[in-house]
């Protein structure tokens, strides 16, 4: 039962909300970190995870760098903001990495409300993920406009099964579990990862792309060359 009916997730005063952020980071970008900066006010949010996965079910990306590389980039990425944090959670588990393992885990510890964030275009093919009927049950989803695609339009490209899980409020969907699928008004910036792997094997600049201290470990690894 999500959320516990015994438990507000409550200490000293302040309800405790996690942020989800899973994602190859391939590498991690501005793109990355100015959407957990504007989702943490938006839904409150007391702390946010970054996960870089071991090996993503989805992706047919011609070259993912090493997971400890991602993992070392995500780090740095990170390091300057005290609201963010990294798990190597699924990197450690080695395989492939699906989303319904990481939530139930943090679902099982039953201490932080929790909000898991993804682009639309992710939103789009969630019905491929793993076990996707429970996801739902087990976060609150906070879903961010990508280019080209709107919160609507993902949500209407979804299965009529798994729509039909949900009740429409406003801007948002209710879960049958009492859960709730929201869109995130946030600005974002249009950058991603392939547009990053695309400059670097071009040869071309990527500062204020992704952070200094992520740009210094691509160039000294020569990441992302082939
Ligand atoms: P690639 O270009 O290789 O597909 P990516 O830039 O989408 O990578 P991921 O690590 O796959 O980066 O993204 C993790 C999550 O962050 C996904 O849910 C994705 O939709 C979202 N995301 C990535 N970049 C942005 C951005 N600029 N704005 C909003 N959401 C983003």
């Amino acid at each position: 039962m999500f959320p516990p009916e015994n438990k507000p997730f409550l200490r000293d005063g302040v309800t405790l909300r996690l942020g989800i952020f899973g994602g190859t980071f391939n590498p991690p970008h501005v793109g990355h970190l100015r959407l957990a900066e504007e989702v943490a006010p938006l839904f409150g949010l007391t702390r946010i995870l970054f996960i870089p996965c071991h090996l993503p079910p989805h992706k047919s990306v011609r070259y993912i760098a090493p997971p400890e590389d991602r993992l070392e980039m995500t780090h740095r990425a990170c390091a300057d903001n005290p609201l963010f944090e990294v798990s190597d959670m699924e990197i450690a588990a080695r395989g492939p990495s699906y989303t319904v393992r990481t939530l139930e885990a943090f679902a099982a510890r039953r201490d932080e409300e929790l909000f898991f964030i993804l682009g639309t275009d992710s939103l789009r093919e969630i019905h491929t993920w793993k076990d996707h009927e429970r996801l739902f049950s087990l976060a609150n989803f906070v879903v961010v406009t990508r280019p080209g695609v709107d919160f609507r339009s993902a949500w209407a490209e979804l299965p009529a099964s798994l729509r039909a899980q949900f009740h429409e409020s406003g801007d948002e969907m209710i879960h049958g579990t009492s859960t709730r699928l929201m869109p995130a008004p946030v600005e974002g910036l249009k950058v991603s990862s392939t547009l990053i792997r695309t400059l670097i094997r071009e040869g071309k600049s990527i500062r204020y792309l992704v952070t200094e201290s992520v740009r210094s470990y691509i160039m000294d690894r020569k990441l992302y060359r082939q």
